[in-house]
Order: C-alpha cells, then sequence, then structure tokens
C-alpha cells in the first residue's frame, strides 16, 4: 500500500465549499485503497490577520486587536455551520472557540507587556492551523472517512529558530513513525497542521510564512512517502507568476534543482525550503490545483532529459537591497569578505546574490529588504574597528530593488541567452542595477529597480517563453 502526504494551502481551505472539495479528493484517494496523510494551512488570510491582531496587541491598539479577534471568529463559525450540524457543529465549533480564547488570553497577555519575542509570537501564529486541521478531520468524518487531527508540536521537531525554524529529521521520522503509523494502520486519515512544530523542550515553532509546503514534505520524507501532492490554486509551476504575466503555461515536469531556484527567487507556489527534504530521498513533489483536480499538474522530479528550450521560467523577488562594502585598495579584501560571509552564515541570512569585483576591492550583497538592517548591523559590529580606522569604507544601502532571475537546467553551455536578455531590458529602457549568472549556469540573476519589475519579468517572458519563442 502506497503512502501519499497530501498538503492543502490556504485558498484549497478557505471556504466551506473549498473544505468540502479538498476532503473529498482525500475521501476518493483513500477510498482507492492508497493511505493518506493530510497537512493543512489555516484558512486563506487567517495567518495575516493572526498576525495583526497580535502586532496591534502589543503596539496597545485594543480597538484593532478586538476586531480582528472578531473577524477570525466570525469567519470559523461561518465555514462551521455551513459544513456541520447538530453535535458536531457544536463540537467543532466550541474547538474554534476554545483555541479563540486562548489566544485572546494571549493578546491580552501582550497588550499588558507592551512586546513579544518571536518565541511568543510562535505560540499563536499557527493557531489558525489548529482551527483549520480541526475542522478538516471533522469534515473527513462526515464524508465517511476516518480523519484524525494531529498537532504538529507532536510530530515536527525543529531547531529553537523561532519563526524560521529548521527541521530535525531524524527525530521527526521517529515521531512520525510514532503517532502516524499506528493511525494509518487503523484506517484513520490524519491531518496535521502545518506551519509549525516544536524544539526538543516543547516549544512551539514556525517554519516562516507560506511553511506548510514545507510541513509537507518534511512529513512525506519523514514517513518515506511515496509521493508528497502540493494542493493550491494554480494548474502547478508556471513559466512564470500568473498574476504579472497573464500568459504563463503550466510545466508539466521541472526538477528539483529547478524547484529550488524557482522557490528561492520569488515563485510563491512552493517555500524556498520545501524542496530539500523530499529531494534528499528522491520523493517526487507534485503541485496540483484543488480547485480542478483534473488537471495533471507539475511533477518535480530528480532529472530530466534535456529540453530544447533553454529558460523554462522566469521569477522574482520584489523589495530587495544593494548593501556594497568597499575596501581600501591596500588591504586583502578576501579575508575581510570571508568573515563576513562567515557571519551571516552564523545569523542565517540569506544572500540572493552577492558580486564582487576585485579592481575596486568592492563586494555587492543583494539581500531581501527584511534582513538588509540585521546585515548593515552586522557588518557595523563585525568591523567597527576597520571602518574607524578607513580600512572599510561606510556601508552603501541601495534599497527598493527587485531581483529577476531567469532560470532553466537547458541555459547551461547555451549561446547567447545574456545577449538576448539585457537587450529586452535595454529596449524597455530599465537600467542594471546588478548581475550574477549562476556558476551552475542554472540561473542568471540581475536587479532591477523595484517599480519597474513587472514590466521587466512580462518583456522577459515573451522573448524566452511567449507563444513565438515556444515554437
Ligand atoms: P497556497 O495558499 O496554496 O500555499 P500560495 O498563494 O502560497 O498558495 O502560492 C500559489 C500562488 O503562487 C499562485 O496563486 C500564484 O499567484 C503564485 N505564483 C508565483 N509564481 C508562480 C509560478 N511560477 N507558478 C505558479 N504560481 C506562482
Ligand atoms: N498559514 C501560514 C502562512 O500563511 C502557512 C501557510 O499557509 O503555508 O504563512
Ligand atoms: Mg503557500
Amino acid at each position: 500500500m502506497s503512502l501519499t502526504v497530501m498538503k492543502f494551502g490556504g485558498t484549497s481551505v478557505g471556504s466551506a465549499e473549498r473544505i468540502r472539495q479538498a476532503a473529498s479528493i482525500v475521501q476518493r484517494h483513500a477510498q482507492q485503497g492508497d493511505q493518506v496523510v493530510v497537512v493543512v494551512s489555516a484558512l486563506s488570510k487567517v495567518t495575516d490577520l493572526i498576525l495583526s491582531v497580535l502586532n496591534s496587541a502589543r503596539l496597545g491598539n485594543g480597538e484593532v486587536m478586538e476586531e480582528g479577534l472578531r473577524q477570525l471568529s466570525e469567519r470559523h463559525e461561518q465555514v462551521v455551520s455551513e459544513l456541520f450540524q447538530g453535535h458536531t457543529r457544536k463540537a467543532v465549533s466550541a474547538d474554534a472557540q476554545a483555541t479563540l480564547n486562548h489566544m485572546r488570553d494571549f493578546c491580552a497577555a501582550l497588550k499588558l507587556l507592551g512586546s513579544a519575542t518571536p518565541q511568543v509570537m510562535d505560540m499563536v501564529l499557527p493557531l489558525g492551523e489548529k482551527m483549520s486541521a480541526h475542522i478538516f478531520a471533522a469534515c473527513l468524518n462526515e464524508l465517511g472517512a476516518k480523519g484524525t487531527f494531529v498537532d504538529s508540536a507532536r510530530i515536527v521537531a525543529t531547531d529553537d529558530k523561532f519563526g524560521d525554524a529548521a527541521p530535525d529529521m531524524e527525530a521527526t521520522s521517529r515521531q512520525c513513525r510514532e503517532i502516524l503509523l499506528p493511525l494509518l494502520q487503523q484506517g484513520q486519515i490524519p491531518v496535521v497542521m502545518g506551519y509549525s512544530g516544536a524544539t526538543a523542550g516543547g516549544q512551539v515553532t514556525t517554519l516562516g510564512r507560506g511553511g506548510s509546503d514545507y510541513s509537507g514534505t518534511i512529513v512525506g520524507a519523514a514517513m518515506d512517502a511515496h509521493e508528497v501532492w502540493i494542493w493550491t490554486d494554480v494548474d502547478g509551476v508556471l513559466t512564470a507568476d500568473p498574476r504579472v504575466c497573464p500568459d504563463a503555461v503550466t510545466l508539466p515536469e521541472v526538477t528539483f534543482a529547478e524547484a529550488i531556484e524557482l522557490s528561492y527567487y520569488g515563485a510563491k507556489v512552493i517555500h524556498r525550503k520545501a524542496i530539500w527534504p523530499t529531494m534528499d530521498r528522491g520523493i517526487p513533489v507534485w503541485i496540483k490545483n484543488s480547485f480542478k483536480p483534473e488537471v495533471p499538474g507539475t511533477k518535480i522530479v530528480e532529472s530530466l532529459p534535456e529540453s530544447p528550450h533553454p529558460v523554462k521560467a522566469v521569477t522574482a523577488v520584489t523589495q530587495a537591497s544593494l548593501v556594497t562594502l568597499t575596501t581600501r585598495r591596500d588591504v586583502h579584501f578576501a579575508e575581510i569578505f570571508g568573515r563576513l560571509f562567515l557571519r551571516l552564515g552564523h545569523e542565517h541570512v540569506d544572500v540572493l546574490f552577492s558580486t564582487q569585483s576585485s579592481s575596486e576591492n568592492s563586494l555587492g550583497l543583494v539581500l531581501r529588504e527584511p534582513d538588509t538592517e540585521q546585515v548593515v548591523r552586522a557588518i557595523q559590529r563585525l568591523f567597527r574597528t576597520e571602518l574607524k580606522h578607513g580600512i572599510l569604507n561606510p556601508v552603501t544601502v541601495h534599497r527598493d530593488i527587485a531581483v529577476i532571475a531567469v532560470l532553466g537546467s537547458g541555459m547551461k553551455g547555451y549561446c547567447g541567452i545574456l545577449g538576448r536578455l539585457f537587450s529586452v531590458v535595454a529596449r524597455n529602457n530599465v537600467s542594471v542595477i546588478a548581475v550574477a549568472q549562476g556558476a551552475s549556469e542554472l540561473n542568471i540573476c540581475f536587479a532591477v529597480t523595484n517599480s519597474r519589475v513587472d514590466d521587466v519579468v512580462r518583456a522577459v517572458h515573451q522573448e524566452f517563453l511567449g507563444a513565438e519563442a515556444a515554437n
């Protein structure tokens, strides 16, 4: 009997109708004799709302906090009342209300304290998943399947980097087997809260925003599942974000390496760390549309035959910045830059790309905007002496830029891509702020001003992936 882990994103459980549809996808699959473990996100927009409730609580804004709590209650009550009746309705509703009361108590405490550490935030942020997983399990029961709620804190073991935790796969595998296997053997369908886990000491952690995809692949890898299916609101991985390029098309297959690059450079359809656990074990991942379950979707696999089309997709990370560091010319800059990269590693900062020019003794780091302050502070602390004595020039920060990535394993050894790419950018009258081609030749990244990012993505997509280019 094969095991499939199915993860449903926020829009796939965004309303009573969507939850019923998602649960029936699971029930039909289970009926065919397969074992299924479900991983769910919170109802769409619920985590944003919880975050805003938490922020208003710690800033002492009681009215906004109360309004947010009221909306959370109304949203879940609405879904519960549309899905269930009688005793089930009472039980599921009581469950959601208990979670919301817990949230309210927390918020009252935060309001008094006037602050919240990432650890405290992580105790509340996954409560949306707690409610959706309970509702989903009950909905499976209504359909005649045996859904069972599973708290992620009992199975997903992580480190203590609150807000962006990483899994301990050994402990997670042990816990998943101990808790999920007996349920599966009894014919149950475990419904696991996405997005969160817990440290060895039992403190709740979250895996970063959009982290339920990561939960899905962590559980899939821990259970050595046959496949992981990520159900979302688009037909699979597309050649570009369909909100920016309406003519983007679905890619039937991409490799693990391509999927990692795509998600790292902004394709929101997969969390940027989600591919790692399954790639290590060679478990295929499917991205599927829960609105159109009959469409096959995109299969993410270990390797693919060479494609005649060098470029597979265009993605973008908006809100980035370029931090530039220059040293005096008589200094051995590699030692200085080496120390900096070591520090960034310790602080778990991901650099989108970097450029180094030895003639100018300068290093450019292109970072996600939320990481910028942390990096500038780290540079100022680490190189206090060098900055004071002019060995390093003052750090410069260029904000409001975006990084565009052109991706595809077929670009390796293919002539003329860079020429075509930058001709398109120039024709759109946009100047390139920084550029890097990955040594693996899997991607070309470049930075442009944020205000022109969509125009450039559309133009580059048209050049390499538009109807004409595809023929
Ligand atoms: P979920 O709630 O199911 O996790 P997300 O909103 O996180 O869904 O991710 C799906 C969204 O990702 C799509 O609606 C689409 O707008 C966006 N997206 C960005 N880039 C891509 C891409 N290359 N392929 C598919 N979707 C993309
Ligand atoms: N609910 C979480 C978020 O919105 C996790 C997820 O949906 O993947 O970030
Ligand atoms: Mg998502």
